[in-house]
Protein backbone atom coordinates (compact mmCIF):
# COMPACT_ATOMS: atom_id res chain seq x y z
CA UNK A 1 0.00 0.00 0.00
CA UNK A 2 1.35 3.50 -1.08
CA UNK A 3 1.79 5.30 2.22
CA UNK A 4 -0.51 8.70 2.73
CA UNK A 5 1.41 12.11 2.54
CA UNK A 6 1.48 13.51 5.92
CA UNK A 7 -2.38 15.20 6.43
CA UNK A 8 -1.38 19.13 6.40
CA UNK A 9 -4.13 22.28 7.31
CA UNK A 10 -3.49 25.58 7.84
CA UNK A 11 -4.00 24.99 12.13
CA UNK A 12 -1.16 25.18 14.05
CA UNK A 13 0.86 22.31 13.96
CA UNK A 14 1.20 22.79 18.02
CA UNK A 15 -1.73 24.23 19.10
CA UNK A 16 -0.01 24.56 23.06
CA UNK A 17 2.78 26.65 21.06
CA UNK A 18 0.27 29.02 19.54
CA UNK A 19 -1.92 29.45 22.47
CA UNK A 20 1.25 30.24 24.58
CA UNK A 21 2.36 32.90 21.03
CA UNK A 22 -1.36 34.30 20.92
CA UNK A 23 -1.18 34.83 24.48
CA UNK A 24 1.84 37.02 23.98
CA UNK A 25 0.27 38.82 21.10
CA UNK A 26 -2.02 40.21 23.01
CA UNK A 27 -0.01 41.09 26.41
CA UNK A 28 2.61 43.32 23.29
CA UNK A 29 -0.96 44.55 22.08
CA UNK A 30 -1.56 46.06 25.36
CA UNK A 31 1.34 47.05 26.16
CA UNK A 32 1.75 49.27 23.00
CA UNK A 33 -1.47 51.14 23.46
CA UNK A 34 -0.93 51.62 27.36
CA UNK A 35 2.02 53.25 26.68
CA UNK A 36 1.84 54.95 23.66
CA UNK A 37 2.10 58.26 24.94
CA UNK A 38 5.62 57.21 25.82
CA UNK A 39 6.44 57.42 22.19
CA UNK A 40 7.33 59.60 19.65
CA UNK A 41 4.01 60.40 17.72
CA UNK A 42 5.36 59.50 14.49
CA UNK A 43 8.79 58.64 13.25
CA UNK A 44 10.08 58.02 9.75
CA UNK A 45 10.84 54.32 8.79
CA UNK A 46 14.74 53.91 8.53
CA UNK A 47 15.71 52.88 5.21
CA UNK A 48 16.73 49.74 6.38
CA UNK A 49 13.67 48.60 7.70
CA UNK A 50 12.49 49.49 4.62
CA UNK A 51 13.96 47.50 3.00
CA UNK A 52 13.05 44.70 4.29
CA UNK A 53 9.57 44.78 2.10
CA UNK A 54 11.20 44.21 -1.01
CA UNK A 55 12.28 40.33 -0.53
CA UNK A 56 9.84 37.87 -2.22
CA UNK A 57 7.41 36.29 -1.00
CA UNK A 58 8.61 32.84 0.82
CA UNK A 59 7.86 29.22 -0.34
CA UNK A 60 8.99 27.70 2.59
CA UNK A 61 7.27 28.53 5.97
CA UNK A 62 9.43 30.70 8.89
CA UNK A 63 6.83 29.55 11.36
CA UNK A 64 4.65 32.18 13.40
CA UNK A 65 7.00 32.59 15.79
CA UNK A 66 9.57 33.80 13.13
CA UNK A 67 6.80 35.73 11.02
CA UNK A 68 5.66 37.63 14.82
CA UNK A 69 9.13 38.15 15.39
CA UNK A 70 8.84 40.12 12.27
CA UNK A 71 6.54 42.05 12.99
CA UNK A 72 7.35 43.03 16.19
CA UNK A 73 10.78 44.45 15.14
CA UNK A 74 9.64 45.56 11.85
CA UNK A 75 6.56 47.10 11.66
CA UNK A 76 5.18 47.38 15.04
CA UNK A 77 7.53 50.13 15.80
CA UNK A 78 7.04 52.16 12.93
CA UNK A 79 3.31 53.02 13.45
CA UNK A 80 1.13 55.90 11.58
CA UNK A 81 0.43 57.58 15.15
CA UNK A 82 -2.85 58.13 15.17
CA UNK A 83 -3.01 56.21 18.40
CA UNK A 84 -1.07 58.66 20.10
CA UNK A 85 -2.66 61.80 22.26
CA UNK A 86 -1.27 64.11 20.06
CA UNK A 87 -2.17 62.78 16.74
CA UNK A 88 -4.48 65.46 14.90
CA UNK A 89 -3.77 64.93 11.71
CA UNK A 90 -6.24 64.88 8.55
CA UNK A 91 -9.43 63.10 10.39
CA UNK A 92 -8.64 60.06 11.94
CA UNK A 93 -10.08 57.82 14.91
CA UNK A 94 -7.69 56.68 17.88
CA UNK A 95 -8.69 53.26 18.12
CA UNK A 96 -10.10 51.43 20.97
CA UNK A 97 -8.86 48.13 22.64
CA UNK A 98 -11.93 46.70 22.58
CA UNK A 99 -13.13 47.81 19.10
CA UNK A 100 -9.65 45.93 17.86
CA UNK A 101 -10.61 42.59 19.98
CA UNK A 102 -14.11 42.44 18.14
CA UNK A 103 -12.39 42.82 14.82
CA UNK A 104 -10.78 39.82 16.20
CA UNK A 105 -13.33 37.99 17.30
CA UNK A 106 -14.76 38.74 14.07
CA UNK A 107 -11.93 37.16 11.74
CA UNK A 108 -11.85 34.14 14.57
CA UNK A 109 -15.74 33.61 13.46
CA UNK A 110 -15.43 34.51 10.11
CA UNK A 111 -18.64 34.61 8.68
CA UNK A 112 -19.86 36.05 5.55
CA UNK A 113 -22.57 39.06 5.89
CA UNK A 114 -23.15 39.03 2.44
CA UNK A 115 -26.25 37.31 3.67
CA UNK A 116 -27.43 34.22 4.74
CA UNK A 117 -29.71 33.00 7.90
CA UNK A 118 -27.07 33.57 10.42
CA UNK A 119 -26.46 35.51 13.59
CA UNK A 120 -24.31 38.07 12.18
CA UNK A 121 -26.33 39.26 10.35
CA UNK A 122 -29.10 40.25 13.01
CA UNK A 123 -25.65 41.89 14.78
CA UNK A 124 -24.77 44.23 12.03
CA UNK A 125 -28.80 44.89 11.59
CA UNK A 126 -28.93 46.32 15.25
CA UNK A 127 -26.03 48.07 15.18
CA UNK A 128 -28.06 50.03 11.77
CA UNK A 129 -30.88 50.19 13.90
CA UNK A 130 -29.18 52.26 16.71
CA UNK A 131 -27.63 54.92 13.92
CA UNK A 132 -31.05 55.51 12.91
CA UNK A 133 -32.42 56.25 16.32
CA UNK A 134 -29.09 58.43 16.79
CA UNK A 135 -30.11 60.11 13.63
CA UNK A 136 -33.62 60.56 14.00
CA UNK A 137 -34.36 58.38 10.94
CA UNK A 138 -37.70 56.43 10.57
CA UNK A 139 -37.37 52.62 12.00
CA UNK A 140 -38.20 51.31 8.09
CA UNK A 141 -35.17 53.16 6.79
CA UNK A 142 -32.61 51.12 5.26
CA UNK A 143 -28.88 51.15 5.94
CA UNK A 144 -25.69 49.39 5.31
CA UNK A 145 -21.98 49.13 7.01
CA UNK A 146 -19.45 49.56 4.93
CA UNK A 147 -15.47 50.61 4.79
CA UNK A 148 -15.85 54.04 4.83
CA UNK A 149 -17.10 57.67 4.36
CA UNK A 150 -16.23 57.66 0.71
CA UNK A 151 -18.30 53.90 0.14
CA UNK A 152 -21.26 55.20 2.12
CA UNK A 153 -21.28 58.49 0.17
CA UNK A 154 -20.81 57.01 -3.35
CA UNK A 155 -23.66 54.42 -1.92
CA UNK A 156 -26.28 57.48 -1.28
CA UNK A 157 -25.23 58.94 -4.20
CA UNK A 158 -25.85 55.82 -6.59
CA UNK A 159 -29.35 55.73 -4.95
CA UNK A 160 -30.21 59.11 -5.49
CA UNK A 161 -28.96 58.59 -8.94
CA UNK A 162 -31.29 56.12 -9.60
CA UNK A 163 -34.43 57.25 -8.00
CA UNK A 164 -34.01 60.62 -8.93
CA UNK A 165 -32.64 59.91 -13.10
CA UNK A 166 -36.05 59.66 -14.04
CA UNK A 167 -34.92 57.15 -16.39
CA UNK A 168 -34.01 53.16 -15.74
CA UNK A 169 -30.33 54.08 -15.18
CA UNK A 170 -29.92 50.56 -13.88
CA UNK A 171 -31.36 48.92 -17.32
CA UNK A 172 -30.12 52.10 -19.88
CA UNK A 173 -26.93 53.23 -18.43
CA UNK A 174 -25.98 56.57 -18.25
CA UNK A 175 -26.02 57.63 -22.10
CA UNK A 176 -29.85 57.05 -22.30
CA UNK A 177 -30.23 60.37 -19.99
CA UNK A 178 -32.12 62.79 -22.12
CA UNK A 179 -30.44 65.97 -19.97
CA UNK A 180 -27.48 65.82 -17.76
CA UNK A 181 -28.12 65.25 -14.38
CA UNK A 182 -26.19 67.28 -11.82
CA UNK A 183 -25.66 67.40 -7.96
CA UNK A 184 -24.91 70.36 -5.85
CA UNK A 185 -22.57 70.95 -3.15
CA UNK A 186 -19.94 73.46 -1.60
CA UNK A 187 -16.72 74.03 -2.82
CA UNK A 188 -15.55 72.58 1.02
CA UNK A 189 -17.10 69.01 -0.01
CA UNK A 190 -15.16 66.02 0.33
CA UNK A 191 -13.10 64.78 -2.25
CA UNK A 192 -14.48 61.28 -2.03
CA UNK A 193 -17.84 62.99 -3.12
CA UNK A 194 -16.37 64.26 -6.36
CA UNK A 195 -14.75 60.54 -6.86
CA UNK A 196 -18.44 58.86 -6.50
CA UNK A 197 -19.99 61.34 -8.86
CA UNK A 198 -17.18 60.56 -11.53
CA UNK A 199 -17.89 57.10 -11.15
CA UNK A 200 -21.50 57.28 -11.22
CA UNK A 201 -21.04 58.20 -14.79
CA UNK A 202 -21.97 61.69 -14.05
CA UNK A 203 -18.65 63.57 -14.73
CA UNK A 204 -16.71 65.99 -12.86
CA UNK A 205 -18.34 69.02 -14.10
CA UNK A 206 -21.68 67.46 -12.50
CA UNK A 207 -21.06 68.25 -9.14
CA UNK A 208 -21.63 71.93 -9.07
CA UNK A 209 -19.00 73.60 -6.38
CA UNK A 210 -20.82 76.45 -5.16
CA UNK A 211 -19.21 79.07 -2.81
CA UNK A 212 -19.25 79.41 0.81
CA UNK A 213 -20.05 82.03 3.21
CA UNK A 214 -17.25 83.28 5.66
CA UNK A 215 -18.31 80.40 7.96
CA UNK A 216 -16.88 78.05 5.49
CA UNK A 217 -20.64 76.54 4.81
CA UNK A 218 -22.45 76.59 1.65
CA UNK A 219 -24.24 79.51 0.28
CA UNK A 220 -27.81 79.02 0.01
CA UNK A 221 -28.14 81.76 -2.55
CA UNK A 222 -25.76 80.15 -4.62
CA UNK A 223 -27.40 77.11 -4.89
CA UNK A 224 -30.63 78.59 -5.32
CA UNK A 225 -28.97 80.20 -8.46
CA UNK A 226 -27.32 77.49 -9.54
CA UNK A 227 -30.10 75.37 -9.93
CA UNK A 228 -32.27 77.85 -11.63
CA UNK A 229 -29.38 78.80 -14.27
CA UNK A 230 -29.08 74.79 -14.75
CA UNK A 231 -32.69 74.09 -15.41
CA UNK A 232 -33.28 77.12 -17.83
CA UNK A 233 -29.46 75.48 -19.67
CA UNK A 234 -31.26 72.41 -19.88
CA UNK A 235 -29.85 70.14 -17.02
CA UNK A 236 -31.51 67.66 -14.33
CA UNK A 237 -30.79 68.48 -10.90
CA UNK A 238 -31.26 65.43 -8.71
CA UNK A 239 -29.44 66.04 -5.48
CA UNK A 240 -27.70 68.09 -3.15
CA UNK A 241 -25.02 66.92 -0.94
CA UNK A 242 -25.01 69.10 2.51
CA UNK A 243 -21.56 68.69 4.54
CA UNK A 244 -21.72 67.99 8.03
CA UNK A 245 -18.65 69.17 9.17
CA UNK A 246 -16.31 69.61 6.42
CA UNK A 247 -13.01 68.10 6.50
CA UNK A 248 -11.21 71.31 5.98
CA UNK A 249 -12.32 73.49 8.85
CA UNK A 250 -15.36 70.96 10.46
CA UNK A 251 -17.96 73.74 8.99
CA UNK A 252 -21.36 72.21 9.34
CA UNK A 253 -23.86 73.25 6.50
CA UNK A 254 -27.47 74.72 6.98
CA UNK A 255 -28.99 71.25 6.91
CA UNK A 256 -32.28 72.16 7.99
CA UNK A 257 -32.34 75.29 5.13
CA UNK A 258 -30.96 72.53 2.78
CA UNK A 259 -33.87 69.84 3.65
CA UNK A 260 -36.69 72.41 3.39
CA UNK A 261 -34.79 73.23 -0.20
CA UNK A 262 -34.24 70.25 -1.60
CA UNK A 263 -38.48 69.08 -0.59
CA UNK A 264 -39.24 72.95 -2.82
CA UNK A 265 -37.12 71.47 -5.79
CA UNK A 266 -37.82 67.86 -5.50
CA UNK A 267 -34.05 66.73 -5.15
CA UNK A 268 -32.34 64.18 -3.11
CA UNK A 269 -30.99 65.43 0.06
CA UNK A 270 -27.93 63.91 0.74
CA UNK A 271 -25.67 64.52 4.10
CA UNK A 272 -21.94 63.63 4.36
CA UNK A 273 -21.80 62.90 7.87
CA UNK A 274 -18.10 61.48 7.90
CA UNK A 275 -17.21 63.75 10.84
CA UNK A 276 -20.33 65.38 12.05
CA UNK A 277 -23.09 62.64 12.40
CA UNK A 278 -22.19 60.64 15.51
CA UNK A 279 -21.56 64.56 16.93
CA UNK A 280 -25.87 63.96 17.32
CA UNK A 281 -24.20 62.16 20.62
CA UNK A 282 -22.50 65.24 22.02
CA UNK A 283 -24.83 67.94 23.74
CA UNK A 284 -22.47 70.68 22.79
CA UNK A 285 -22.85 69.68 18.53
CA UNK A 286 -26.56 68.23 18.12
CA UNK A 287 -27.91 71.60 17.60
CA UNK A 288 -25.82 72.35 14.67
CA UNK A 289 -26.70 69.15 13.42
CA UNK A 290 -30.48 69.91 12.76
CA UNK A 291 -32.28 68.95 9.92
CA UNK A 292 -30.12 65.71 9.28
CA UNK A 293 -33.09 63.64 10.54
CA UNK A 294 -34.56 64.88 7.07
CA UNK A 295 -32.22 63.41 4.72
CA UNK A 296 -32.49 61.09 2.05
CA UNK A 297 -29.82 59.48 2.94
CA UNK A 298 -26.40 60.21 5.58
CA UNK A 299 -23.16 58.75 5.57
CA UNK A 300 -21.49 58.51 8.46
CA UNK A 301 -18.07 57.16 9.51
CA UNK A 302 -17.28 55.46 12.65
CA UNK A 303 -13.88 54.93 12.45
CA UNK A 304 -12.92 58.38 12.74
CA UNK A 305 -15.16 59.84 15.85
CA UNK A 306 -16.40 57.15 17.41
CA UNK A 307 -12.55 54.96 17.36
CA UNK A 308 -13.83 52.38 16.04
CA UNK A 309 -10.71 50.41 14.50
CA UNK A 310 -10.23 50.79 10.75
CA UNK A 311 -12.42 50.15 8.44
CA UNK A 312 -16.28 50.84 9.90
CA UNK A 313 -18.58 52.96 7.75
CA UNK A 314 -22.11 53.43 7.73
CA UNK A 315 -25.00 54.59 5.39
CA UNK A 316 -28.36 54.91 6.27
CA UNK A 317 -31.13 55.84 3.50
CA UNK A 318 -34.47 56.95 3.86
CA UNK A 319 -36.16 54.77 1.58
CA UNK A 320 -35.50 51.57 1.83
CA UNK A 321 -36.96 50.22 -1.50
CA UNK A 322 -34.84 52.73 -3.58
CA UNK A 323 -31.89 51.60 -1.50
CA UNK A 324 -32.58 48.15 -2.63
CA UNK A 325 -33.54 49.18 -6.25
CA UNK A 326 -30.30 50.15 -6.97
CA UNK A 327 -28.38 47.08 -5.78
CA UNK A 328 -30.10 44.27 -5.50
CA UNK A 329 -29.41 41.56 -8.06
CA UNK A 330 -30.25 38.08 -7.45
CA UNK A 331 -28.39 35.34 -9.40
CA UNK A 332 -30.16 31.48 -8.90
CA UNK A 333 -26.85 30.63 -6.76
CA UNK A 334 -27.46 33.44 -4.58
CA UNK A 335 -31.64 32.94 -4.29
CA UNK A 336 -33.11 33.73 -1.08
CA UNK A 337 -34.48 30.82 0.53
CA UNK A 338 -37.80 30.50 2.78
CA UNK A 339 -35.93 27.73 5.38
CA UNK A 340 -32.26 26.82 5.81
CA UNK A 341 -28.82 28.97 5.90
CA UNK A 342 -29.98 30.71 2.96
CA UNK A 343 -33.45 31.82 4.71
CA UNK A 344 -33.94 35.33 5.33
CA UNK A 345 -34.95 38.67 3.65
CA UNK A 346 -32.06 40.56 4.96
CA UNK A 347 -28.95 40.09 2.72
CA UNK A 348 -26.75 43.18 2.97
CA UNK A 349 -25.13 42.64 -0.75
CA UNK A 350 -28.62 43.67 -1.66
CA UNK A 351 -27.91 46.90 -0.32
CA UNK A 352 -24.11 47.56 -1.55
CA UNK A 353 -21.48 46.67 -4.24
CA UNK A 354 -19.98 43.80 -2.06
CA UNK A 355 -21.09 40.37 -2.01
CA UNK A 356 -18.56 39.01 0.54
CA UNK A 357 -18.95 41.09 3.19
CA UNK A 358 -16.69 40.70 6.87
CA UNK A 359 -18.17 41.55 10.21
CA UNK A 360 -17.28 44.55 10.87
CA UNK A 361 -20.40 45.05 12.87
CA UNK A 362 -18.71 43.24 15.57
CA UNK A 363 -16.26 46.05 16.50
CA UNK A 364 -18.76 48.40 16.83
CA UNK A 365 -21.11 46.38 18.49
CA UNK A 366 -19.04 45.58 21.16
CA UNK A 367 -17.55 49.02 21.25
CA UNK A 368 -20.70 50.76 22.19
CA UNK A 369 -22.00 47.63 25.00
CA UNK A 370 -18.52 48.67 26.70
CA UNK A 371 -18.63 52.35 26.46
CA UNK A 372 -22.66 53.02 26.18
CA UNK A 373 -23.65 55.99 23.61
CA UNK A 374 -23.19 58.45 26.11
CA UNK A 375 -19.49 58.25 27.19
CA UNK A 376 -18.87 58.17 22.98
CA UNK A 377 -21.07 61.69 23.46
CA UNK A 378 -18.79 63.05 26.39
CA UNK A 379 -15.09 62.36 24.41
CA UNK A 380 -17.28 64.36 21.21
CA UNK A 381 -18.30 67.17 23.45
CA UNK A 382 -14.68 66.91 25.23
CA UNK A 383 -12.76 67.49 21.81
CA UNK A 384 -15.29 70.32 20.78
CA UNK A 385 -14.06 71.78 24.15
CA UNK A 386 -10.15 71.43 23.44
CA UNK A 387 -10.20 72.78 20.27
CA UNK A 388 -11.65 75.85 21.46
CA UNK A 389 -9.21 75.66 24.57
CA UNK A 390 -6.49 75.66 21.71
CA UNK A 391 -8.51 78.60 20.00
CA UNK A 392 -7.98 80.75 23.32
CA UNK A 393 -3.99 79.66 23.50
CA UNK A 394 -3.72 80.87 19.88
CA UNK A 395 -5.43 84.30 21.01
CA UNK A 396 -3.79 84.62 23.45
CA UNK A 397 -0.45 84.84 21.57
CA UNK A 398 0.46 87.75 19.23
CA UNK A 399 2.60 85.36 17.06
CA UNK A 400 -0.43 83.04 16.16
CA UNK A 401 -3.33 83.72 13.98
CA UNK A 402 -6.70 81.80 13.61
CA UNK A 403 -7.41 80.95 10.42
CA UNK A 404 -10.98 79.71 10.21
CA UNK A 405 -13.89 80.04 12.57
CA UNK A 406 -13.43 76.53 14.51
CA UNK A 407 -15.78 73.97 13.07
CA UNK A 408 -16.74 71.39 15.86
CA UNK A 409 -12.98 70.17 16.82
CA UNK A 410 -10.66 71.43 13.50
CA UNK A 411 -8.33 74.51 14.56
CA UNK A 412 -6.64 75.64 11.50
CA UNK A 413 -3.89 78.51 12.60
CA UNK A 414 -0.74 79.67 11.26
CA UNK A 415 2.49 80.81 12.94
CA UNK A 416 2.96 84.51 12.37
CA UNK A 417 5.59 86.87 13.84
CA UNK A 418 4.54 89.49 11.31
CA UNK A 419 6.68 91.32 8.54
CA UNK A 420 5.90 88.72 5.82
CA UNK A 421 4.01 88.03 2.94
CA UNK A 422 0.77 85.15 2.97
CA UNK A 423 3.62 83.32 0.32
CA UNK A 424 6.61 83.23 3.06
CA UNK A 425 4.39 82.69 5.71
CA UNK A 426 3.00 79.41 4.28
CA UNK A 427 6.54 78.42 3.72
CA UNK A 428 7.52 79.42 6.82
CA UNK A 429 4.42 77.52 8.67
CA UNK A 430 5.02 74.26 5.84
CA UNK A 431 8.91 73.82 7.79
CA UNK A 432 7.52 74.41 11.28
CA UNK A 433 4.71 71.48 9.81
CA UNK A 434 7.73 68.89 9.19
CA UNK A 435 9.65 69.99 12.26
CA UNK A 436 7.15 69.09 14.53
CA UNK A 437 6.69 66.17 13.26
CA UNK A 438 9.31 65.04 12.26
CA UNK A 439 10.82 65.71 16.42
CA UNK A 440 8.07 63.28 17.18
CA UNK A 441 5.87 65.97 19.10
CA UNK A 442 2.63 66.31 17.87
CA UNK A 443 1.33 65.16 14.34
CA UNK A 444 -1.35 67.73 13.09
CA UNK A 445 -1.48 68.35 9.51
CA UNK A 446 -2.34 71.10 6.75
CA UNK A 447 -5.07 73.01 4.25
CA UNK A 448 -4.78 75.94 2.68
CA UNK A 449 -7.61 78.20 3.44
CA UNK A 450 -8.16 81.33 1.05
CA UNK A 451 -4.81 80.93 -0.33
CA UNK A 452 -3.12 81.02 3.17
CA UNK A 453 -1.06 77.58 4.07
CA UNK A 454 -2.35 76.62 7.78
CA UNK A 455 -2.07 73.62 10.74
CA UNK A 456 -5.10 72.06 10.81
CA UNK A 457 -5.79 70.41 14.20
CA UNK A 458 -8.57 67.88 13.56
CA UNK A 459 -9.01 66.39 17.36
CA UNK A 460 -10.62 63.73 17.34
CA UNK A 461 -9.08 61.79 19.98
CA UNK A 462 -10.39 60.38 23.03
CA UNK A 463 -6.53 60.24 24.39
CA UNK A 464 -5.55 64.53 24.20
CA UNK A 465 -5.77 66.32 27.41
CA UNK A 466 -5.25 69.84 28.09
CA UNK A 467 -1.61 70.00 28.33
CA UNK A 468 -1.14 68.01 24.54
CA UNK A 469 -2.51 71.75 23.36
CA UNK A 470 -0.37 73.60 25.85
CA UNK A 471 2.62 71.56 24.05
CA UNK A 472 1.42 72.20 20.78
CA UNK A 473 1.16 75.79 21.33
CA UNK A 474 4.68 75.70 22.53
CA UNK A 475 7.04 74.11 20.25
CA UNK A 476 4.80 75.83 17.56
CA UNK A 477 6.36 79.25 18.61
CA UNK A 478 9.96 77.82 19.29
CA UNK A 479 9.93 75.86 16.33
CA UNK A 480 8.58 79.40 14.68
CA UNK A 481 11.35 81.26 16.26
CA UNK A 482 14.18 79.21 15.74
CA UNK A 483 13.24 79.21 11.61
CA UNK A 484 11.99 82.07 10.88
CA UNK A 485 15.19 84.19 10.27
CA UNK A 486 15.71 81.20 7.61
CA UNK A 487 12.00 83.41 6.18
CA UNK A 488 12.97 86.76 5.62
C1 LIG B 1 -12.95 61.23 5.88
C2 LIG B 1 -14.06 61.86 5.16
C3 LIG B 1 -14.65 61.21 4.08
C4 LIG B 1 -14.13 59.92 3.54
O1 LIG B 1 -14.29 58.90 4.47
P1 LIG B 1 -13.30 57.64 4.52
O2 LIG B 1 -13.73 56.95 5.76
O3 LIG B 1 -11.91 58.19 4.60
O4 LIG B 1 -13.53 56.86 3.29
C5 LIG B 1 -15.75 61.80 3.50
N1 LIG B 1 -16.21 62.99 3.91
C6 LIG B 1 -15.64 63.65 4.94
C7 LIG B 1 -16.22 64.96 5.36
C8 LIG B 1 -14.54 63.11 5.59
O5 LIG B 1 -13.97 63.77 6.61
Amino acid sequence: MPTEPPYETLDPADWGALRALAHRMVDDALDYVQNVRERPVWQPTPPDVAAHFTEPAPRAPAGAEAAYADFRSNILPYPMGNLHPRFWGWYMGAGTVMGALGDFLAAIMNPNLGGGNHVANLVEAQVIDWLKDLLGFPAEASGLLVSGGSMANFVGLAVARSAQAGFDVRAQGMRAAPQPLTVYASTEVHSCNQKAVELLGLGTQALRKLPVTADFTLNLDALRAALAADRAAGMRPIAVIGSAGTVNTGAIDDLTALADLCRQEGLWFHVDGAIGAVAMLADNVRPLLRGIERADSVALDLHKWLHVPFEAGGVLVRHADAHRRTFSLTPEYLAHEARGLAAGSRWFSDLGLQLTRNFRALKVWLSVKEHGLDRFGRMIARNVQQAHYLGELIAADPALELLAPIGMDIVCFRYNPGGRDDATLSALNKEILMLVQERGIAAPSYTTLNDRYCLRVAIANHRSVAADFDLLVQSVTQIGREVAPQFP
